[in-house]
């Protein structure tokens, strides 16, 4: 201890600092010098020397021995390392789990049970398939429990023993004295299983003992009726296999859905256009129309001007994810002829000679701002 630094200095902090300034500093001085992760010269020595200082004035009994004498145990001196800290240094995220008075914190294991990898696809329906729902298969590649083995990764039961270490846990508890005669438990990944709690004495054939194995499958996905445009399906449990017995991911299908010759939709409602001839308008008609569930007969009424809405109701898209379903639109357009023949052309005059007679008031109205040569 003859060129013990100042714990201040080596935390970098002041010597009013508060509590949380220290474990502020201490926690990056930590992840800055753990000789897991560090690239620092010295970065063993170092951590030591942090924690240390750490051990000490997070302790305020501790801190205030070392106000006052310069240590923080006046009558004995130091006889170990830092509280907490043998020279063996448990995963990186060990010490953060004692720090935070942890020690019972399950320390996160690449080892342990996982679940396995979500996947993505994309599929493209036709605006029917999407109204009405529909089966689809999908090829996918993925990682897949090892059917040898059943996931266990050994060639067979017996090859397979209950770690002897950890009893099975896949963890250990490592009990350290700290000053005063305090205890710290810390819990631990077992490295002789490294988590997994078991032993394989000769791994599975099939998957080389990983349990899993890259395998390119065929799944039909049933599709609800209304799914839309840039929808996403989700389906738990078919994506990648889990790692060591975790659970399985999931699978994210994204839905493009072709647009239609004629329908368009929005929402579940379902728009269409009905062109319809001046003659169909002024007089009055009735039109098959058609809908996703077959022909319907409507009735267009004398006078119908171009752009009129009419509403077929639960015409729409029967949606069996809402549980809803919608209308369809059906919006009257009015054809201007490009080409009429001569008997139109008669018939078309004679007529022309008659709007004077007709009331229409908004026509009326507009009329007297253009002027119209006589025929
Ligand atoms: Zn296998
Ligand atoms: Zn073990």
């Amino acid at each position: 201890m003859a060129n013990q630094r100042d714990y201040y200095e080596v935390l970098g902090v002041s010597k009013t600092a508060s509590e949380d300034e220290i474990k502020k500093a201490y926690r990056s001085l930590a992840k800055k010098y753990h000789p897991d992760v560090s690239k620092e010269p010295n970065a063993t020595e170092k951590f030591k020397e942090v924690q240390q200082a750490y051990d000490c004035l997070s302790d305020p009994a501790k801190r205030e021995n070392y106000d006052r004498y310069g240590t923080e145990d006046p009558m004995g001196g130091f006889s170990s390392g830092g509280a907490g800290f043998n020279g063996n240094f448990g995963g990186f995220e060990d010490i953060f789990s004692a720090f935070f008075g942890g020690g019972s914190q399950r320390t996160r294991d690449p080892n342990g049970p996982s679940k396995g990898s979500d996947l993505r696809t994309s599929i493209t329906l036709t605006f029917e398939e999407a109204a009405f729902g529909v089966k689809k298969p999908i090829t996918l590649n993925r990682a897949e429990k090892c059917t040898k083995c059943n996931g266990t990764g050994a060639d067979s039961l017996k090859d397979i023993s209950t770690c002897t270490r950890c009893h099975g846990s896949g963890k250990i508890m490592t009990e350290q004295a700290t000053m005063f005669g305090m205890r710290m438990r810390t819990e631990s990944v077992c490295p002789d299983c490294r988590g997994t709690g078991r032993k394989i004495t000769k791994p599975c054939s099939d998957c080389n003992g990983q349990g899993r194995i890259k395998k390119q499958s065929t799944i039909n996905v049933t599709i609800p009726s209304g799914i839309d445009d840039e929808q996403t399906i989700r389906l738990s449990n078919q994506g990648e296999a889990g790692k060591n017995g975790g659970p399985n991911g999931d699978l994210y299908i994204n839905v493009t859905v072709k647009p239609h010759e004629i329908f368009e939709r929005d929402g579940n409602d379902i728009y269409c256009e009905l062109p319809l001839t001046f003659s169909e308008v002024a007089l009055g008609t009735t039109i098959e129309v058609a809908t996703l569930s077959g022909k319907v007969n409507l009735k267009i009424p004398a006078g119908t001007q171009s752009g009129t809405k009419f509403k077929l109701s639960g015409r729409g898209i029967n949606n069996q994810t809402t549980g809803r379903t919608g209308n369809q639109y059906v919006i009257a357009r009015v054809l201007t002829p490009t080409k009429i023949t001569q008997e139109q052309k008669e018939l078309f005059t004679k007529l022309s000679k008659t709007d004077e007679k007709s009331s229409n008031s908004f026509f009326d109205k507009v009329k007297k701002f253009f002027g119209r040569k006589e025929k």
